[in-house]
């Protein structure tokens, strides 16, 4: 579904992604796990279209994606979808709750809005209110909810959890499960925390230093949960 070949990106002298190679399969829930400045951003922005490589080749659905321009990557947007560590950070603060889920279908559809807020647990009728009136937790199932609405065969998280008291974190991660397993979606899971992703993923990859220095089943890199 997803292909890295021997990518490379390079900002001035930081050399960000040293040759990285990967495959994800439809249905997958892949994680990648590293610490900070091991390069999971970058990868994942390269990956989701928001960024291009220095060198190497990235595919989706066996199309080359790198090569094309912004105005012939409607397709991509809304075939995958990110969800960000900060919700507040990326859900903006002026506009109505119902308007920011329909953001990327281009138009606001009522009965859409209702249907996805059943669907990540917020009240039907909460598209009326703005981001603040919301705890963070509420607001990372807003942005699920706006990922959600294109319909998109790829869900990327980018430490979803990480901003959110611990209190919520499985919440979160529970509803993200939950939605990838209803909808058949194909999840990228990124964290620097390991208890995370093997609590939702069956596959990770592990970068250090713009590499990936392993991978496989979830259980054969980190062992069983105790
Ligand atoms: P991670 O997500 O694992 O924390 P990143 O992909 O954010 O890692 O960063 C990998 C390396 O690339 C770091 O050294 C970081 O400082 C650098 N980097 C990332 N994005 C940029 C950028 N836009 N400009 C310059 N350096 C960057
Ligand atoms: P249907 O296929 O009839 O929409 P589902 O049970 O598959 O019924 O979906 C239930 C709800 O989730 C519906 O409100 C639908 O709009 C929504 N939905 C279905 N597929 C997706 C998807 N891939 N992404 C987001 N929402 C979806």
């Amino acid at each position: 579904m997803i292909e890295l070949r021997d990518v490379h990106r390079e900002y001035g002298r930081t050399h960000a992604l040293r040759g990285v190679s990967l495959k994800i399969e439809a249905g997958q829930r892949f994680g990648v796990v590293g610490e900070s400045g091991s390069g999971k951003s970058t990868m994942i922005r390269l990956l989701a279209g928001l960024d291009k490589p220095t060198s190497g080749e990235i595919l989706f659905e066996d199309k080359r994606i790198d090569t094309l321009p912004e105005r012939k990557l409607g397709f991509l947007r809304s075939a995958l979808q990110v969800v960000f560590q900060d919700p507040m950070g990326s859900l903006d603060p002026r506009m109505r709750v119902r308007d920011i889920i329909c953001e990327p279908l281009g138009r606001t559809n009522r009965a859409r809005v209702a249907e996805l807020l059943d669907a990540v647990g917020l009240p039907v009728d909460s598209g009326d209110r703005y981001p603040h009136q919301f705890s963070g937790g509420q607001r990372q199932r807003i942005s699920i909810a706006r990922a959600l609405a294109p319909r998109p065969r790829v869900l990327v998280a980018d430490e979803p959890v990480s901003a959110l008291d611990v209190s919520v974190r499985k919440q979160i991660l529970d509803l993200l499960a939950e939605l990838v397993a209803r909808f058949g979606l194909t999840l990228v899971f990124v964290s620097h925390d390991l208890g995370v992703v093997r609590r939702v993923c069956d596959t990770v990859a592990v970068m250090r230093r713009g590499e990936i220095v392993e991978r496989g089943p979830v259980g054969d890199v980190y062992g069983s949960p105790e």
